[in-house]
């Protein structure tokens, strides 16, 4: 085997733990459970709990091709006719997202600052971002966070025809393949503007799709802190907070989740990463 085919199964691997299959009920889904997507808020960081993917059985998992064809079809979904808002399941658990990258500028920041706390995150990210910054989605792929489909170049859909939503989709998630190891098993329209081609396109591509609970605002540059207060004081069980880490000048962004991030571990809350069954 040769070794870039070694480094995209263990990027598969580490890839989240994402399980591909239908989820929960209409506008929540199930939280990732197991040590390798929580950390509590006492415990310090221990070293990247994500390598325990790398357990040998893993591989019998999830079957993978090497090169030749493309991979299988992914199992079309359930059209949903509203898209998943927050997460269910027991206890508290947070679901971080950040949008619209990535950005050589604001994503490693962001990314460096996950891993200090050895948290997960999702990253809903434009295909036009993606193919200058290839390596920010491997370096996604090798820390276990889970990278979404947010567009090519982030239109309203709800102005597009049905062809051209798949095509901002469908490449997106081809280069999200190229770039992180698997394709995309999440879809958010951009600026929350839904429509039932997209409901429709998504769940034939294999995504569901997420929406968030909380909105940070960031992306009206508000100030730091006012950045902070918005994720602390909408902080709850089964949130999923909204931040940006491209589209303008992120670096209160940046500065923001270097508060919130060590506040909502303190506070008890589990920053996960949804699941999905098989
Ligand atoms: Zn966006």
């Amino acid at each position: 085997m040769q070794k870039d085919q070694l480094f995209t199964r263990r990027r598969m691997l580490l890839a989240g733990g994402a399980a591909l299959g239908a989820a929960g009920t209409a506008g929540a889904v199930l939280a990732a459970g197991g040590a390798d997507t929580a950390r509590t808020a006492a415990a310090p960081a221990a070293g990247p709990r994500a390598r325990r993917a790398l357990a040998p059985n893993a591989f019998r998992l999830q079957p993978l091709t090497g090169d030749g064809p493309p991979r299988a079809a992914p199992r079309k979904l359930k059209v949903r006719q509203e898209p998943i808002l927050r997460i269910s399941g027991r206890g508290r658990r947070m679901v971080l997202t950040f949008d619209d990258g990535p950005h050589p500028d604001y994503t490693p920041d962001i990314l460096d600052t996950l891993a200090e706390y050895d948290v997960r995150a999702m990253f809903f990210v434009c295909g036009e971002c993606v193919v200058d910054n290839k390596e920010l989605l491997a370096r996604m792929a090798d820390e276990g966070h889970v990278v979404g489909n947010h567009t090519w170049t982030h239109p309203l859909l709800t102005s597009l025809d049905r062809d051209e939503i798949r095509d901002e989709m469908e490449s997106t998630s081809d280069v999200i393949e190229d770039a992180y190891g698997e394709r995309p098993q999440w879809f958010r329209a951009p600026y929350g503007a839904w429509n039932r081609a997209a409901f429709q396109l998504g769940a034939d591509m294999g995504m569901e799709p997420m929406a968030w609970t909380v909105d940070t605002t960031d992306w009206m540059e508000p100030g730091t802190s006012a950045i902070v207060d918005r994720v602390e004081e909408g902080a709850a069980p089964g949130v999923v907070v909204l931040s940006h880490d491209a589209g303008g000048d992120r670096s209160q962004t940046v500065r923001a989740i270097r508060e919130w991030l060590p506040y909502l571990l303190d506070s008890g809350y589990h920053l996960t990463v949804p699941r999905r069954r098989v």
